[in-house]
């Protein structure tokens, strides 16, 4: 349930209000646009009713919010949501490119690609230290090495991270680390989304192979739920029937979620495309179709990369995207977010 103030509502009316919805044992979600301020009701709102509230001389309107998603609803919080990280906006028009190798290798390879990807206009280094691969025998990425390397490119090239965490118990290691991926194969990890919850860290969180966008913003939610607010999501291609390609980029995901979220969304075209070609027509659809920002798998020498060498653009392929990503940002009127 929902509550819509009248404008610029009295302070003293408000708290009062606040002091009643507490009182029946409910949480509150505030939220303080331009134009409206908002308070959502969270808790068991079913057997509360409207009126209770309606009497209210500052309450224009109760409204039931019937989506199980309630802080990551749209209505909750009208306006699109701007994390800020590491000096950068990220969601409502500012763009950013995370870019980077599937997984960390060596010292040489990361700070050379770090380099590079910055060098081209990236905004944010990704890279794997802890990978979750099908098979047990494939690499499993340098684990907490990898992580040292990331930081160690962070220190030398001045860019933000952002890394993939697969378990709780390694949230100490992650400190230092920008923005925390929560994979597609732990989007519904439970324990793992209430800890993020707890944390304090941004939270690219990866769309599940099969997932519904339902079960996909409940996963956002229980991020919101622990306490964290600073959730954009990732829609990275989606299981279907087709199999000559290695996911289905769902492009309706884009515009779902800003009609249904308040949520920045980013495209990760390398793992809908698994096939470096289709990276630049891929990123050229997420910007027209109002993401809010991309990421790429890159690497200095793909032929031999450890994982997802095919989907990795090399250094050359990815100047050029970046070239046709700025164009293209600057035509749509939104901001692109570099270091440089
Ligand atoms: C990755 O970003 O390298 C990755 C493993 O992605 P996903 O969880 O989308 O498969
Ligand atoms: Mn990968």
């Amino acid at each position: 349930m929902i509550l819509i103030l009248k404008p610029n509502p009295d302070k003293e009316k408000i708290e009062k209000l606040m002091q009643h919805i507490k009182d029946r044992g409910l949480s509150i979600n505030y939220s303080e646009g331009a134009r409206t301020t908002i308070l959502g009701l969270l808790g068991d709102t079913s057997g509360i009713d409207q009126a209770d509230f309606e009497v209210f001389d500052i309450v224009e309107r109760v409204q039931r919010v019937s989506e199980p998603f309630k802080q990551v609803n749209r209505k909750m919080h009208p306006e699109d949501t701007i994390i800020e990280v590491a000096g950068k906006k990220i969601g409502a028009g500012y763009f950013n490119v995370f870019a980077g190798p599937c997984s960390v290798e060596s010292e040489q390879q990361i700070l050379e690609v770090a380099e590079r990807v910055k060098a081209a206009g990236a905004s944010f280094l990704r890279g794997g230290a802890f990978k979750p691969r099908t098979s047990p025998y494939s690499f499993q990425g340098l684990e907490a090495d990898g992580l040292k390397l990331l930081l160690e490119a962070k220190r030398q090239t001045g860019m933000p991270i952002v890394t993939e965490i697969m378990s709780e118990k390694h949230l100490d290691l992650f400190a230092d680390v920008d923005i925390i991926q929560l994979g597609a194969r732990n989007m519904q990890n439970f324990m793992l989304l209430k800890e993020l919850g707890r944390s304090n860290k941004p939270i690219l969180l990866k769309r599940g192979l099969s997932a519904t966008m339902e079960e996909f913003l409940m996963a956002a939610e229980y991020i919101f739920a622990g306490g964290n607010h600073n959730v954009m999501l990732c829609e990275r291609g989606i299981r279907t029937f087709e199999t000559m390609i290695r996911n289905n980029l769902d492009i309706s995901a884009v515009p779902l979620v800003k009609m249904l979220t308040h949520l920045p969304i980013i495209i990760d075209p390398s793992h809908a495309a698994g096939k470096r070609e289709m990276v630049a027509p891929l990123s050229r659809s997420a910007i027209a179709a109002g993401a809010d920002g991309l990421m790429i798998e890159v690497h200095n020498n793909p032929e031999c990369a450890l994982c997802d060498g095919a989907q990795s653009l090399n250094i050359p392929m990815f100047d050029d995207v970046m070239t046709d990503i700025k164009r293209r940002v600057e035509f749509e009127n939104r901001e692109l977010q570099t270091r440089i």
